[in-house]
């Protein structure tokens, strides 16, 4: 692979700067190793594999790089072994806040599952509040630091477990209270998302919103169930709808029937690069199917997934992308407008988010590179 980046290609320093929305990422994947530790250390956690926090990151990193699925799954059981009492939930929600401010991003909505923090005795609503209170405390440490950001709360429910009506419920209750939406997660093969019709129904009655983690690993049936049969706003990944698509050697495209519905109806795909290639679904940045994606104009938005597994950041994807395909400002740009329309707060605040931060953050980083 050769590197496309030219002379107006972003520095890393200025797609650092750029305002940048990401609405796929997991708490449980983005801990910072050090709290990690000190975490661990508080509760008496003793599974850890590493003590020392550089150590840790490097066996996080290398285990989901792995190949293995039980040593990825491994990951999470660790840091989900340290968010199981209230003060570690607002932690590691402020710390997410906070990061991800550092790194540019001014929107975000950052899901979990309340159901898997109920080990130290809370309940589903006291984990909800702990979050909640974590993300309010993160915006105001970035805001002291010169960084604005907003983060809403999307409630995962587990694709294996039984609680999902419950966990939609959970997020009726809170949404306007930080929660914006709902989402299941959890191996696609063999538990499809129609298992949860009732949580979708009783979503849809309510009119409120969520994303289905589909098309991931498992391809195009799971896509179609979670639109037609589940009613999804957007699809977690989705980066399976490439095998709908059919690239001739003259250059024409054709799209099949549900690629086309995607594309036009508008559908959210949560992509994620880093976290495909370690996953498999994608062998190279290069060739990741977004490239295709972007170029046939779907709703493609640029994700990060998790942070610590995938060694990543917003700006980290953005500049493997920039590498891959020679993207500039207008395309990093696209990507975030892409995925503050695809947003789950109220369209008029999406909009003052495009209009008033996000344009005119790529306009002053444009007009820098005028003058330079
Ligand atoms: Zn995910």
């Amino acid at each position: 692979m050769t590197s496309q980046t030219t002379a107006k290609s972003p520095t890393p320093d200025r797609i650092r700067r750029a305002p940048k929305v990401l609405l796929h990422d997991h708490l449980d994947g983005g801990l910072r190793p050090a709290t990690v530790v000190d975490l661990a250390r508080e509760s008496g956690y003793p599974a850890l594999p590493e003590t020392d926090p550089d150590r840790l990151g490097r066996w996080f990193r290398q285990a989901a790089d792995s190949g293995s699925l039980e040593r990825y799954l491994e990951t999470f059981s660790h840091t989900v072994g340290v968010m199981q009492t209230r003060a570690a939930l607002v932690r590691v929600a402020a710390e997410c806040a906070e990061d991800l401010a550092a790194d540019g991003v001014v929107y975000a909505e950052v899901r979990y599952a309340p159901e898997q923090h109920l080990e130290g005795g809370l309940t589903l609503e006291e984990v909800v509040e702990a979050v909640n209170e974590g993300f309010r405390e993160g915006e105001r440490r970035a805001r002291e630091a010169g960084h604005r950001i907003r983060v809403g709360a999307l409630l995962t429910a587990m694709r294996h477990a039984a609680r999902s009506l419950e966990i939609a419920e959970l997020a009726n209750r809170h949404r306007d209270l930080g929660v914006v939406g709902f989402d299941i997660a959890g191996a696609e093969a063999g538990y499809p998302p129609t298992r949860h019709l009732d949580a979708f129904e009783y979503l849809k009655r309510e009119n409120n919103h969520f994303t289905i983690h589909a098309g991931e690993a498992f391809g195009l049936p799971s896509i179609w169930q979670a639109l037609q049969w589940c009613g999804a706003d957007r699809l977690g990944h989705g980066v399976r709808i490439i095998d709908d698509i059919q690239v001739h050697d003259d250059g024409t495209v054709k799209l099949g029937r549900l690629a086309s519905y995607v594309r036009d109806k508008r559908i959210p795909l949560e992509l994620c690069p880093s976290s495909n290639l370690q996953t498999g679904a994608a062998s190279s940045y290069a060739e990741h199917p977004i490239g295709l994606l972007r170029r046939l104009h779907f709703r493609a938005t640029v994700n990060t997934d998790n942070r610590l597994m995938s060694h990543t950041s917003m700006s980290q994807e953005f500049e493997h992308l920039v590498e891959a395909f020679g993207y500039t400002l207008d395309d990093l740009q696209w990507f975030s407008v892409n995925a503050m329309k695809s947003a789950f707060i109220p369209f008029d605040e999406r909009l003052a988010m495009i209009n008033d931060v996000i344009k005119p953050g790529y306009a002053e980083l444009k007009s820098e590179w005028l003058f330079q």
